[in-house]
């Protein structure tokens, strides 16, 4: 069995995983990443016809943003769980209304790569070829998994992003006892780790207190998938009695979550947080969530657009308001420079709102990994993905020390024989 990494080796994101033995190929991922000017950057080319199968881990850009590609000409058969199939056409729309003039494919292509697609829920065995595989929950977002694959002779596990404490949306992930002669593991959080998650979740509930109480607005920019439901839950948990809206592609993605109960763990209360808060639905709901103090939870996460910016212009001059971000703020994005400077960039707005970051991280940090592997069954080889080189080199060091496993993390373009 051969390893081919297509992408995500020695950087984060641009996830393309290809296992390779002589009857074909199986992709694992298929993902794209931006630069500064957001333009997109593809993984390394694949041929569709040499696919048996594509697998999708679940509903990130960075894992599903090339996977309409393989599908311009070709219809290899696609696999994912459910959620992830539904999240994937709304958040890959979504790229082609944004981006779709530098994509080299349109809503039709991603029609006929979803129109290919198997709904695998979690441990169905699926026979492919020379491949036998099955999807393992991977505790990183709804829907989520890893990928068991088998051949004849050997076992490989790709965890893609995951993550092993509960969160309101999701469970630990669960791959104990998995037997495999390699892991193929994110290391995006390898050289530290996250406060424990009550911690966060505690700050962060008495800092939007503090806001409220005092007559102010907290803008709480989210990421889309994921993220800006996993904060309304832990709101809605403690149903505070505040005013809370919901705006963006969050509530788009949110009435997926609650479709598919099996796979989100506090269905309920997010449920009920989608009845009782209020959803924006136009101008007039964007108006009226600015008038009484609460908490606007808003698309997009790093400020980079979307209505979280519309209400960052509207709230950063009152220092009786807050900005509480929640997820990571990627290089050169509105929402770093808010970190950093003060200031947000391009206007150079001064932000007078109190600014936090908490950490919602759904990546595994440095101790998690340890957990996770230490776990496993027979594993010989550790290959690390998804990490810039100091955070890998670090925990390469760690997972050798500890655990005495032969640990790699090729670059992009690099084949490990397995
Ligand atoms: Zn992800």
């Amino acid at each position: 069995m051969r390893v081919k990494v297509l992408g995500s080796g020695r950087e984060v994101g641009r996830a393309a995983i290809a296992v390779e033995d002589s009857g074909g190929a199986l992709l694992m991922d298929y993902g794209v990443n931006f630069d500064e000017n957001d333009n997109p950057i593809f993984p390394e080319h694949i041929r569709p016809r040499d696919l048996a199968g594509v697998v999708l881990t679940h509903s990130h850009l960075d894992h599903v943003g090339a996977a309409p590609l393989l599908y311009v000409s070709h219809a290899p058969p696609l696999f994912a769980t459910p959620v992830t199939l539904d999240v994937t056409r709304v958040l890959l729309y979504d790229m082609i209304k944004l981006n779709g003039q530098l994509l080299p494919f349109d809503e039709g292509v991603v029609n006929e790569m979803l129109g290919r697609a198997t709904s695998l829920p979690y441990r169905e065995e699926v026979e492919l070829g020379n491949f036998t595989f099955k999807l393992l929950p991977s505790g990183h977002i709804p829907g989520s998994a890893g990928v068991l694959v088998e051949t004849r002779r050997r076992a490989l596990l790709y965890t893609s992003d995951v993550n092993v404490i509960e969160t309101k949306l999701t469970k630990p992930a669960d791959m104990s006892g998995v037997r495999a002669d390699a892991v193929i593991v994110e290391s995006t959080y390898g050289s530290t780790n996250h406060p424990p998650r009550e911690v966060t979740e505690q700050r962060f509930i008495s800092s939007l207190k503090e806001v409220v109480e005092s007559g102010g607005i907290a803008l709480v920019p989210a990421f889309s998938v994921s993220r800006g439901q996993e904060v309304l839950t832990v709101i809605a948990e403690r149903d505070p009695g505040w005013n809370v809206w919901v705006d963006g592609m969050i509530r788009e993605v949110a009435d997926i979550y609650v479709k598919h109960p099996g796979y989100v763990r506090l269905y309920g209360i997010l449920a009920k947080a989608l009845r009782e808060y209020n959803v924006v639905r136009g101008w007039q709901d964007r108006k009226a969530a600015l008038k009484e103090p609460g908490v606007i939870i808003a698309s997009s996460g790093m400020l980079k657009g979307g209505p979280s910016l519309y209400y960052l212009k509207r709230l950063a001059e009152n220092p009786k308001n807050a900005v509480f971000l929640v997820s990571f703020q990627g290089k050169n994005t509105p929402g770093r420079q808010i970190l950093e400077t003060g200031f947000a960039l391009p206007e150079e707005m001064p932000i007078r709102a109190r600014v936090e970051w908490f950490d919602f991280s759904s990546h595994i940090d440095q101790k998690g990994v340890l957990k996770l592997l230490k776990e496993l069954r027979e594993v010989q080889k550790v290959i690390l993905v998804h990490g810039v080189p100091k955070a890998q080199e670090v925990l390469a060091q760690k997972i050798r020390e500890d655990l005495g496993l032969e640990t790699l993390a090729p670059a992009v373009g690099e084949t490990v024989e397995i």
